[in-house]
């Protein structure tokens, strides 16, 4: 492999095709697009693609792609195909694996039968149509996404920040969460590895800094606040004396993000607040399959870049790293006041703010929050977890997806559920993925403690059946048990129900507990404070999935625009305006 010379190349991109017209074609197309970046090698069967594979890793030579023709093994692709994209996750889990088919394949029905089932498996990342001229832009399309998604999730490519940090420390975990959720690219370096203490001592700091993250342009900012690190990434998280909008957005996950994106492109001054990370629960999500139009799936950190990219050149204004903490209505302004004490007036608000985690309220196990204890799939943590014993709690999707994801690393992976079945809570597709992949699922199970010392070692599993408990080495513990509204901040009169969940719409009139001050009934996404609006996973009644998420944020504008352009906000009940007369 050329890796001398100024640009040594990447890695390399290994094609398995029976046909030698195929062979050559395909190889010659990635050679004279990529060459001077990628090696190409080519193997003409199965059995020669699973030695290349072998000796390649044996030799420490990056893959970045793995193209398998359908057909290759004739017969046998039924088992020989899922074999060798297997061998494939388990030797470079980061190489990107597509399934060669010609155009018009789908219409044969062993080959679809073979991509559904791939797929179904999570054995490919996707099928690749092959290239039937020169150059194939479709062909490029697809390859050129393989390798953004490589070089994202290697360390091959120049990262924007590097963070030192003791490796199972709370604060590190918390920044290299935020900064992965955020979609920054950065290295992480343990303080006690080689290349953490030269970092250190170069800048001539030491353990008791800790941690440091170094930005690319030679800034070192030492433990830093969530907002000192956003600002010196350039983020906004001050308002610059502008603080009147037609519209707030409270919170920047899916629902905010969609909000802000249509309510921008309608020509509405917008301003979106976000206490944490763009992207919200999505932006956790290692792979979101179900959203439409992205048919091999879409990391919620990627998402949500792409959503936030396009609200901003809409000319959304974004406020992050700030909580909203209080919001006050003197019609026609609801003020906005952040945990900084800063204030923004708008005539609407859309709160946005979804759920958070529930807690899992076990003394041993919250005390190890972040030193092997987590809350949510936390991408940021898998990689550190190459060949460790790993459990995930919960039954749903995102802790099937959670488990897939792990599965890539560690040595073992165990998903502990209470219900005794999948079936109830979590995809079909899932669960035959977590089937196929080895993951060792056990009903009925919870873990009820767990310590170590300074970090997770072990965990304490319970038999709801058997009423049997015992103890398992474990090096981590993520939880998704669940999640619910943290809604208590908000004024009495947006009224929640008894989870939290605030009151909408029809459900306002439904509710005799409610209070609806205006004669016209409220707007379907309407709070019980005229022109502010709930929308996504926040609201009582919502899907809690990312495309209805869009969907509500996206709805509420025409809303907006309602309440904001016909007076909807002058029009109070009878009663009122006359108990308002006698006050005066
Ligand atoms: C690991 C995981 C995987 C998932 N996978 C899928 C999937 O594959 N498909 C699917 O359809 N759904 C999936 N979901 C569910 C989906 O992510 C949620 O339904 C969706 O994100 C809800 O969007 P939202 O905008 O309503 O709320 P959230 O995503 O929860 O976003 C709310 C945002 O508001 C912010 N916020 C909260 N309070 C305040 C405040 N006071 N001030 C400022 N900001 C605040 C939060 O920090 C957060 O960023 C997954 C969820 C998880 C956790």
């Amino acid at each position: 492999m050329n890796t001398s010379g100024p640009n040594p190349v990447r890695g390399l991109m290994l094609v398995v095709e029976g046909d030698i017209g195929n062979r050559d074609r395909i190889s010659e197309e990635l050679r004279r697009r990529y060459g001077a970046d990628y090696d190409v090698r080519a193997e003409a069967s199965t059995e020669g693609g699973l030695a290349a594979l072998q000796s390649l890793r044996d030799e420490n030579v990056p893959i970045a792609v793995v193209l398998c023709g359908a057909g290759v093994s004739g017969d046998r692709d039924e088992e020989d195909l899922p074999a060798l994209f297997e061998r494939v996750r388990a030797l470079y889990p980061d190489a990107k694996r597509g399934l060669l088919v010609d155009w018009g394949a789908w219409a044969d029905p062993p080959t679809a039968q073979l991509i559904l089932r791939l797929m179904a498996l999570g054995r490919i990342d996707y099928y690749v149509l092959r290239p039937w001229r020169s150059p194939d832009e479709y062909f490029h399309r697809t390859i050129t996404e393989f390798l953004l998604e490589w070089e994202r999730a290697t360390s091959l490519v120049t990262r924007e920040l590097t963070v030192v940090g003791e490796a199972w420390s709370q604060r590190s975990h918390e920044l290299r969460s935020l900064l992965v959720r955020n979609g920054v690219l950065h290295l992480f370096h343990a303080s006690d590895s080689p290349r953490g203490r030269q970092i250190l001592s170069e800048a001539g700091l030491s353990d008791s800094d800790l941690p440091v993250v170094l930005i690319h342009d030679g800034r070192v900012l030492v433990n830093p606040t969530n907002a000192e690190l956003a600002e010196a990434y350039g983020v906004q998280t001050h308002l610059d004396g502008d603080d009147d909008f037609d519209l707030i957005v409270v919170g920047a996950g899916p629902a905010g993000l969609a909000a802000a994106v249509y309510a921008s492109s309608e020509g509405l001054r917008t301003l979106v607040v976000e206490r944490e990370s763009i992207g919200g629960q999505a932006g956790s999500s290692s792979l979101i399959r179900n959203f439409l139009g992205f048919a091999r799936g879409i990391s919620g950190a990627d998402l949500a870049q792409r959503a936030y990219q396009q609200a901003w050149v809409f000319g959304t204004n974004f406020l992050l790293m700030r909580e909203v903490v209080g919001i006050t209505s003197e019609p026609p302004w609801h003020v906005v006041t952040t945990s900084h004490g800063e204030q923004a007036r708008a005539r609407a608000v859309a709160l946005a703010t979804g759920v958070s985690y529930r807690r899992i309220g076990i003394g041993g196990l919250e005390a190890l929050t972040g030193s092997g204890v987590f809350y949510g799939a936390s991408v940021s943590e898998a990689r550190a977890l190459t060949g460790a014993d790993v459990f995930v709690v919960g039954g749903g999707n995102s802790a099937g997806q959670a488990a897939m994801y792990l599965a890539r690393f560690a040595r073992a992976v165990t998903l502990l559920v209470r219900r005794p079945s999948l079936a109830e809570s979590m995809s079909q597709y899932l669960s035959d993925e977590i089937a196929a992949a080895g993951i060792r699922v056990r009903l009925q199970t919870e873990a009820v403690d767990g310590g170590g010392d300074g970090r997770l070692q072990q965990i304490t599993l319970h038999d709801r059946r058997s009423g049997e408990t015992w103890t398992e080495q474990a090096d981590a513990l993520f939880l998704l048990i669940g999640a619910e509204p943290r809604t208590s901040w908000l004024p009495a009169e947006i009224q929640r129900d008894r989870w939290g969940y605030v009151i909408t719409g029809r459900d306002i009139i439904a509710d005799p507990a409610t209070d609806w001050p205006l004669e016209r009934p409220p707007l379907m996404l309407e709070t019980c404070v005229p022109g502010i609006f709930a929308v996504g996973d926040v609201r009582r009644g919502s899907v809690q999935r990312v495309a209805s998420a869009v969907g509500e944020g996206s709805v509420v504008i025409s809303q907006v625009h309602e309440f904001l352009g016909s007076g909807l906000s002058a029009n109070v009940r009878p009663e009122q305006a006359a108990a308002t007369d006698e006050g005066r």
